[in-house]
């Protein structure tokens, strides 16, 4: 057995990370500056982006998106149950209703089916969620949003590296949200960013830095100018060069780390296979996953443990996991402020009941991988049904 806790999934954050850090704390820019616009132009060229606003969290980025797109009390977003709270708040943030709606019982992904079952005319957006990295079904969602003049923002918190049908998550004009927080596929410590459409771009961008015009944040800088003027009341939500410095690092080893993720997932896969006790994630025909989670679904007819004691068998043998997530409807604030009940969103309340993520991050070597999966399938065979 193991000897040391192996946590669930701390950062990938090395020397160089710490030395542009640094680095940066000793210009004159600490805050929203040249590191920060750098980024913008470094992700913009990897997403092959329409256009880049880099901000201090994917939750702003998904506020600001919801703000440009003019969306208000009254309008309803379809966002899918199993998803992080975020994708939901935001909607209650700008007085909207998030309608919480069912996800594909394979990539618990949010389901076309579902979604035009829930359209009314009040729809606005619809909010998927590219859920662990396995890309959505866009190709369906944009013909309900041409079908019923919807628009389609994405929350690919998960997904930087996501692949639809050979195509980066975040290079087309729908808006998308990024999120760099400590344990997504790239950090900044905390941090995110909106792709899309340059008009509504720049648009969010005005309304997450208080409102101020546009290239303000120059104002102390020589090529600047003091003057700005307030064209709405917005947002602080600007990243700092510091972070931005960490990004520029992460972006370079993106590569290796997605790398190495693939190569966890092909060792989880060849482990796990014919264990009959777990269903393993997918990887569907015409998608390219990031691999950010590698959720796994308990067979319940296979073993004797529920999900719970399951995770506490990990746990005592030093494995540590987590669960992603408690669907957004089975939260009290959403079940009481809308009347939710569990089989509302039926594949996501079960697969909730059956799921754990085991741990997934470019610092597993292989040592690692093998105490995870002999872990595994000793808890598997203990209580095999
Ligand atoms: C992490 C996460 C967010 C929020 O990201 P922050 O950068 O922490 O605001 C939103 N949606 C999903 C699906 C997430 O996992």
């Amino acid at each position: 057995m193991r000897k040391d806790f192996l946590s669930y999934n701390p950062p990938s954050i090395g020397e160089a990370e710490r030395s542009a850090v640094l680095e940066t704390l000793q210009t004159p820019w600490v805050s929203t500056g040249p590191k920060t616009k750098a980024f913008e132009a470094e992700l913009q060229a990897y997403l092959q982006a329409p256009a880049v606003v880099a901000l201090n969290s994917c939750t702003a980025g998904l506020h600001v998106a919801l703000l440009a797109l003019g969306v208000g009390p009254g309008d309803e977003v379809i966002v899918p149950a199993m998803t992080f709270c975020a994708t939901a708040n935001v909607v209650e943030h700008v007085g909207a209703r998030p309608v919480l709606v069912d996800v594909c019982p394979d990539s618990l992904t949010l389901s076309p089916e579902a979604v035009e079952a829930a359209i009314t005319p009040r729809t606005k957006v619809l909010l998927p969620v590219h859920y662990a990295g396995h890309p959505v079904q866009l190709d369906e969602l944009d013909s309900l949003a041409a079908r019923h003049g919807l628009v389609i923002l994405e929350d690919a918190a998960h997904a930087i590296a996501t692949r639809y049908k050979g195509r980066l998550v975040g290079s087309r004009s729908n808006l998308t949200a990024f999120s760099f927080y400590a344990t997504k596929n790239l950090t900044t410590v905390e941090g995110g960013c909106l792709t899309g459409d340059p008009s509504l771009v720049e648009k969010a961008r005005i309304i997450g830095h208080h409102g101020m015009n546009r290239d303000a944040w120059k104002r102390f800088d020589r090529s600047g100018s003091w003057y700005y003027e307030v064209v709405l009341p917005g947002f602080k939500y600007n990243m700092t060069d510091v972070q931005a410095a960490i990004g520029l690092v992460q972006l370079q080893r993106l590569p290796s780390f997605q790398q190495r993720r693939r190569e966890v997932v092909g060792r989880y896969e060849q482990a796990f296979r014919n264990l009959g006790a777990l269903e393993l994630p997918v990887e569907l025909p015409w998608a390219e996953s990031s691999w950010h989670l590698y959720v796994v679904r308990l067979r319940k007819e296979a073993l004797r443990i529920d999900r719970n004691a399951f995770i506490e068998e990990l746990k005592a043998r030093n494995i540590g996991t987590s669960v992603h997530y408690l669907p957004v409807h089975m939260h009290p604030f959403y079940r009481d402020r809308y009347g939710y009940r569990p089989e509302d969103c039926p594949v996501a309340a079960d697969a909730f009941d059956r799921m754990l993520s085991l741990p997934l991050h470019p610092g597993l070597c292989d040592e690692d991988v093998d105490d995870i999966v002999e872990a595994v399938t000793e808890v598997v065979h203990h209580h095999r049904r």
